[in-house]
């Protein structure tokens, strides 16, 4: 329609909404936003642009800036009127700017102004909030009625704009004592409570907190009888993430951890990134000494947060960091978003995906310092969040070996609690061997008992013990390190060609007894010989293609799965026992005993790794019965 910019600024005219801006106003009542309480955050950031904008051109035209350079947002709750009023002393609007700017949505005013900067120097570019054009519509969710009294800088006159959101908006002079916006909202019945004091203050804590402008509010204090009124300024206004590094403290970035993270410990460490590139975004992250108490509650959602040019996006934005890494916490401020992504639009953004991808890259480079550096420090985190980083083996296939490079585990040959990376594993062993070998259970001096470990004692050759719960559910996803193989002890004795060959021909001359013992002792999946023993004379492993037996307990736990998997008992040709059973069987192929024999080595193999008896009496009964032959 036309609309005529020129008209006198006293004269009052209705004017209709473009036909796209109904349409849009409709999206953004209905479903552009899932908190409705953002309307709030785009105002405020209105009114910081419109600051902004003021107080960039008033920098060469002192006598158009006037005097009012108490550059602040004044935010009103009015009870008895019903009305939430956000004011500003920023740059304002002609008659013809606001209907243009609050009328029609093709051309927002910020871009046309982004467009002029370009030709000014860098420095003196402010900081502009809001790119979309969207954002003052939002009042619709909360406001059935929407008034903007605006005066421009350099107008004598002020204008009046109001609209109930539906088809058409008024335009009318008005009255407003010097330059800038009061933005009205008559509150919706069902939205009253946003005139509440603690809810605007926790609203401008939660989204606006790093407005570098002011954001006040008269609020009333009891002193005994007599009350005041006095301004309070809702915001911390530090916006540390933007400063540059060497201006900044320690103190300041402790505070501001304490801040936004709720832990009152120091971090383990800072990152402070200003990335320029194909992608500019500023970064303020902490690697944290512990895990936060959502994550200890079982939380899985977990990131920095998300600003735009300091205005709040969400929190935490998962789409920021791997999942694995949502134990970091801290801020990205990237200019280059626009203002009203969503969740679902955050996943797909290609800027999202690059700053993700950089991000990943500086806390893993991060982590590798710190283990390098400090190292006591590293030991400390990777102890309380290690379980993360583990995650990140089964989850991000493609930093996977990076990802190993951060692990640390105890290990046979180190004191109980001594940690050992696996690069580290790797320096320390010698030629014949070749693989990374580890042995998962429930606490160290079990899995130092286990009889798996005898030869490898016997060779010297390391072995990681895997305790945490998370370790039979990752170590499985990771099948090499630095093209050396990993392979669980309790499945692969050491590969030792001299001791293969002896265990063949063992095998063959030991064969009927083996088979023997395999048809009476039905539970098990096979029995065989072993080199992997010194001084026991039977265990159990797992047979090559079965689970963990830990993972199958869990599962088993949950109802999922198909219970323990079968066995597989190993003997230790070389031992007394075993020999004895064996010149038995050849005497006697048929004697009762040889059966006994075999549940008591299965039984033994049980009780030297810590598990428990399927049935101790009977077990008793056999040691009894063979005693009683003896004495
Ligand atoms: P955006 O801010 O993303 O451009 P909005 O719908 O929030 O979109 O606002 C549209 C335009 O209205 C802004 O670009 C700006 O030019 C103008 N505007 C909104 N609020 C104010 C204000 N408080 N002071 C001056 N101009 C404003």
């Amino acid at each position: 329609m036309e609309q005529n910019a020129q008209s006198d600024q006293s004269s009052s005219e209705t004017l209709s909404f473009k036909s796209e801006l109904r349409q849009v106003l409709h999206l953004i009542t209905h479903s552009l936003y899932s908190h409705k309480e953002v309307f709030f955050r785009e105002l405020l950031s209105n009114a910081s642009d419109a600051i902004d904008k003021a107080r960039f051109n008033s920098l060469d035209n002192e006598a158009l800036a006037g005097d009012d350079r108490d550059w602040k947002i004044r935010v009103t709750a009015d009870k008895t009127a019903g009305t939430l009023t956000i004011s500003d002393n920023g740059i304002g609007m002609t008659r013809s700017e606001i209907v243009e700017n609050l009328g029609t949505i093709a051309k927002s005013g910020t871009r046309a102004f982004i467009d002029q900067l370009k030709t000014v120097e860098a420095a003196q570019r402010p900081e502009l909030i809001g790119q979309f054009g969207v954002g003052f519509y939002s009042a619709f969710m909360v406001a059935d009625r929407v008034r903007a009294v605006s005066r421009a800088l350099g107008a004598s006159e002020a204008v009046a704009w109001e609209s109930d959101g539906q088809g058409e908006f008024t335009i009318q002079g008005a009255e407003r004592e010097g330059r800038g916006t009061d933005v009205i909202l008559y509150l919706k019945e069902t939205e009253k409570d946003f005139l509440d004091t603690w809810r605007i203050r926790n609203l401008v804590k939660q989204f606006s907190d790093f407005i570098e402008h002011p954001i006040v509010m008269a609020v009333e204090t009891k002193n005994g009888e007599s009350a005041k009124t006095e301004d309070e300024t809702l915001n911390s206004r530090m916006a540390l993430w933007l400063r540059s590094k060497q201006d900044i403290t320690q103190n300041e970035y402790e505070s501001f951890y304490h801040q936004i993270s709720s832990d009152f410990d120091s971090p383990a460490k800072v990152l402070h990134i200003h990335a320029e590139g194909s992608i500019s975004f500023k970064a303020l992250l902490f690697l944290p000494k512990r895990k936060s108490w959502d994550l200890q509650l079982g939380e899985t959602k977990g990131g920095p947060r998300l600003y735009i040019n300091r205005v709040l996006i969400q929190d935490p934005c998962e789409a920021l960091l791997p999942q694995w890494l949502r134990f970091v916490k801290g801020v990205v401020d990237c200019p280059d978003l626009p203002l009203n992504v969503s969740r679902e639009t955050l996943q797909q953004n290609p800027l999202v995906d690059k700053i993700q991808k950089n991000l990943t890259k500086q806390v893993m480079k991060a982590l590798e310092e710190l283990k390098t550096d400090d190292r006591a420090a590293f030991e400390a985190l990777f102890r309380e969040l290690g379980q993360f980083i583990k995650e990140g083996i089964a989850r991000d296939y493609e930093r996977r070996e990076a990802i190993a490079d951060l692990l640390l585990f105890e290990h046979v040959n180190g004191e109980p609690g001594h940690l050992i990376a696996l690069g580290e594993y790797l320096d320390a062993i010698k030629e014949p061997q070749n693989e990374i070998y580890h042995l998962c259970g429930e606490d160290r001096a079990a899995l130092a008992a286990n009889p798996c470990l005898e030869a490898f004692r016997h060779l010297n050759w390391d072995v990681l013990l895997l305790t945490d719960p998370m370790d039979p559910f990752v170590m499985p996803s990771l099948t090499e390190f630095k093209g050396k193989a990993l392979k669980a002890a309790d499945r692969h004795a050491p590969e030792m060609p001299e001791a293969r060959r002896q265990l063949e021909e063992a095998t063959q001359a030991y064969r009927p007894l083996l088979d023997c013992l395999k048809s009476k002792l039905t539970t098990l999946r096979d029995v065989r010989l072993s080199t992997r023993m010194k001084e026991s004379a039977a265990c159990l492993v797992a047979a090559e293609d079965a689970m963990d037996p830990r993972v199958e307990q869990l599962m088993a736990r949950i109802g999922q799965g198909h219970g323990a998997s079968p066995r597989v008992l190993e003997l230790n040709p070389e031992h007394p026992t075993v020999k004895a059973l064996f010149n038995r069987y050849q005497a006697s192929p048929d004697d009762p005993i040889i059966e006994q024999y075999g549940h008591f080595l299965a039984d033994q193999a049980l009780i030297a790794e810590g598990s428990r008896l399927p049935n101790p009496a009977a077990f008793l009964a056999r040691v009894n019965e063979m005693a009683a032959k003896l004495i």
